[in-house]
């Protein structure tokens, strides 16, 4: 049985539409009018493969905004006629421009063919399109046409009746806006959603931002179908609100936002897929991404862009870190005057102002470097960064969106795993957070630096590089990894946008980067007070009490006797009386839950070369890679004035031999990142995959450091 479908040729004028019209149709056509208007509607018909197919050519044009009547008949036709397919018939030797109107029905949804007409002309001028890359990136199957020689015109017809059947079913490629934009189109579908004479008929990710760009006719479409004005009023006062919150953090209205970001779908998708892009038109961004998109450029600018962030992030941010830090001193001073010593000054000091500190002292890096992000996403060049690294990033299954998160991990993994917010793909953005642990954060360098210092002092600054370099080869490796087990499959071919370059405004950069501080400060702020009260009570509950192994009041007693009567100096009394309160501190400690469990777990951590107090040093890492340090200081019964003469290094080096050091700092290294990131990690995944990260950072940090030292021990056995 013949079944019968209609096609409509949508297309830019002069586009050859016309002639693929004749072509396909012959001699039967009729012209008419469309229905009310004085636009010509030539219809025709043609037989094929069991089909009857009736050939619409809509009315020629660049755009489906609705600013003329052609582009209101096109459009139209198409969201109320629904025709099965919808051949849009491009000039392929004109593809940045007739792509324009491509991206738009792209956004309707319509079921899509492209023909790609002038397919000789685009050639003989030299152009090459990586057609399969292309329709890929589009999510549309693609002809190559030359439409007065009638050549293509089976091979339309098939991918027609593929696409009808479904067997071509194009990919659902979405065009985006821009984070601004698309959190404006989440808020208006919302409201969108519960009005169902709406949601019944469009699309209402497409009606949303038709609203946003005030489209006229839309707007009326709108108030014909709600009937009641009251129901309208609350979705104008949305879309308004909207529209002003657009423009005053992006100055444009979000017409030419969504416009630009149209440009650089087409811009990306054109600039992977299309050599030749600049021939016959150079604009300013153009101009510029000659340099910044240059194969041989590109990455060195990119390198110097990110050098330049990184100073500007952690130099500038040490100083208002420091003032925290001497602030909460002050603040632990005053309340420790003020308080009288016992478990209740402990647990403000300790507790809630060691806590809140800690929270805090992240805050000025945060928002440094999202002031950093928001100046490189508003100014268009973020999308450029990917771009440059997407080849490389490509190589371990990741693409180059990733690159940014993984690079910031480096500085801290906080802020990394809330760059990874603009991977769209799930998978790829779970993977980026995975492995971007691995990528050692500042907080785990002073660590590095003391142990690096005390084993290795000769080579202490190429021991922590080969850290880090072991850190990037596990990142690499594990992307690898997971991407071939837990997340199978290749990094989903998407268009990278490439937006023109604009001047990013201060309060948009200073409203992105508020944004984002205030997220981590209220949901990370209370989760990492809560956990620091309890790391302390781990720290501090049982309390020795009476029991401790000296008296060791007496000792200091006696040492205060000795001065008096004149036996030791001074100087030798306070040193004393500091070594007694450490061994003290160290007793008080050893007492607690926390170094229980490290005894506990100690027999896991022997092969590693870790003793009970090194496993209790690893443990205190979970809370803050800062407390590692001086968590080590306590258990070593190392005073202050050891840290400052540097008795804490031959300390060490008495106690442990090099090889547990070098196993010690490859668990710190590898092992999941600080409570704080882990915070953010449940936030954007989730808390099963704050498990998964738990569980196989802490395998691989084990198995690691267990090859390092046994191999190491056997080494130095033989030698
Ligand atoms: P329409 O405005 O989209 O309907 O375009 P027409 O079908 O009227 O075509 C405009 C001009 O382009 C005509 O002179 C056609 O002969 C010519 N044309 C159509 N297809 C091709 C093609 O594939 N290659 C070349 N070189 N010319 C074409
Ligand atoms: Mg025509």
């Amino acid at each position: 049985m013949e079944r019968e479908i209609t096609i409509a040729l949508a297309g830019n004028p002069n586009s050859g539409k016309t002639t693929i019209f004749n072509n396909l149709t012959g001699a039967r056509q009729h012209v008419g009018n469309y229905p009310g208007v004085t636009v010509e509607k030539k219809t025709g018909e043609t037989r094929y493969k069991g089909y009857k197919i009736n050939v619409v050519d809509l009315p020629g044009t660049y755009s489906l905004t609705a600013y003329s009547l052609d582009e209101i008949v096109a459009r139209n036709f198409v969201i109320n006629e629904k025709p099965d397919v919808v051949v849009d018939v491009i000039d392929s030797s004109n593809l940045e421009r007739n792509l324009y109107l491509a991206v738009q029905l792209i956004e309707l949804k319509a079921p899509l063919v492209f023909a790609f007409n002038m397919t000789d002309v685009a050639k003989s001028s030299g152009k090459k399109i990586d057609i399969k890359l292309l329709s890929e990136l589009m999510g549309v199957p693609i002809v190559e046409t030359i439409g007065h020689k009638k050549k293509g015109m089976s091979g339309l017809l098939d991918s027609v009746i593929k696409t009808v059947e479904k067997r071509e079913n194009g990919k659902n490629v979405v065009v985006r806006y821009g984070e601004e934009i698309e959190n404006e189109i989440e808020k208006i579908e919302k409201i969108l959603i519960s009005n169902k004479p709406l949601s019944d008929k469009f699309n209402l990710r497409w009606l949303a931002v038709k609203l946003l760009e005030q489209d006229r006719e839309v707007i009326q479409e709108v108030k014909k179908k709600l009937g009641s004005s009251s129901e309208y009023s609350s979705i104008e006062k949305a879309v308004d609100d909207s529209i002003a919150h657009i423009k005053s953090i992006l100055r444009d209205p979000p017409e030419t936002i969504i416009a630009d970001a149209r440009y650089g779908f087409i811009n990306g998708a054109l600039q992977e897929s299309y050599e030749e892009i600049h021939a016959d038109k150079t604009t300013i961004s153009d101009e510029i991404d000659k340099v910044i998109t240059n194969r041989i450029l590109g990455l060195p600018i990119f390198a110097i862009l990110m050098w330049l962030m990184f100073q500007f992030v952690f130099t500038i941010g040490a100083y208002p870190m420091k003032w925290i830090d001497i602030g909460f001193g002050k603040l632990a001073n005053l309340a420790e005057s003020f308080i009288p010593e016992g478990l209740l000054q402990s647990f403000v000091v300790d507790g809630i102002i060691g806590g809140v500190g800690g929270v805090l002292t992240f805050t000025p890096n945060i928002m440094l470097l999202f002031i950093c992000i928001a100046v490189l996403e508003d100014s268009g060049y973020m999308a450029r960064a990917a771009f440059v690294t997407d080849r490389m990033m490509h190589k371990i299954g990741l693409h180059g969106k990733s690159f940014i998160p993984m690079l910031i991990g480096f500085g801290c993994t906080v802020p990394a795993y809330m760059a990874a917010r603009t991977i769209e793909n799930k998978r790829d953005r779970l993977v980026t957070m995975h492995v971007t642990t691995f990528m050692s954060c500042g907080a785990r360098l002073p660590v590095y630096i003391l142990l690096a210092g005390a084993f290795f002092p000769k080579y202490a600054g190429n021991v922590i590089f080969l850290i880090y370099v072991i850190g990037v080869l596990t990142m690499i490796s594990m992307a690898k990894l997971l991407r071939s087990t837990r997340f199978k499959g290749e990094p989903s071919p998407f268009v990278m946008e490439l937006p023109p370059y604009r001047i990013p405004t201060f309060k948009g950069v200073m409203i992105h980067m508020w944004e984002r501080t205030r997220l981590y400060l209220k949901k990370a702020g209370t989760v990492i007070l809560v956990i620091s009260v309890v790391m302390w009570a781990l720290f501090t509950f049982p309390i020795i009490g009476d029991n401790y192994s000296k008296d060791y009041k007496a000792e200091i007693e006696s040492q205060n006797e000795a001065f008096k009567s004149g036996e030791v100096s001074k100087e030798d009394l306070e040193e004393n009386i500091a070594a007694i309160k450490g061994d003290m501190a160290r007793e008080e400690m050893s007492y607690t839950i926390a170094s229980r469990a490290g005894h506990f777990i100690e027999p896991v951590f022997k092969p590693l070369g870790f003793d009970w107090k090194l496993t209790v040093t690893a443990m205190s890492g979970i809370a803050a890679k800062e407390v590692v340090v001086s968590t080590m200081g306590t258990l070593l019964s190392i005073t202050e004035a050891d840290e400052e003469s540097g008795s804490f290094r031959d300390k060490l080096a008495s106690e442990y031999n090099p090889l547990v050091g070098l196993s010690f700092m490859l668990f710190i290294l590898l092992m999941f990142p600080c409570m704080a990131a882990l915070t953010i990690f449940r936030m954007e995944a989730g808390m099963k995959e704050v498990l998964f990260q738990i569980g196989y950072t802490l395998m691989i940090a084990w198995v690691v450091s267990l090859i390092v030292y046994q191999i190491g021990k056997l080494i130095i056995y033989f030698i």
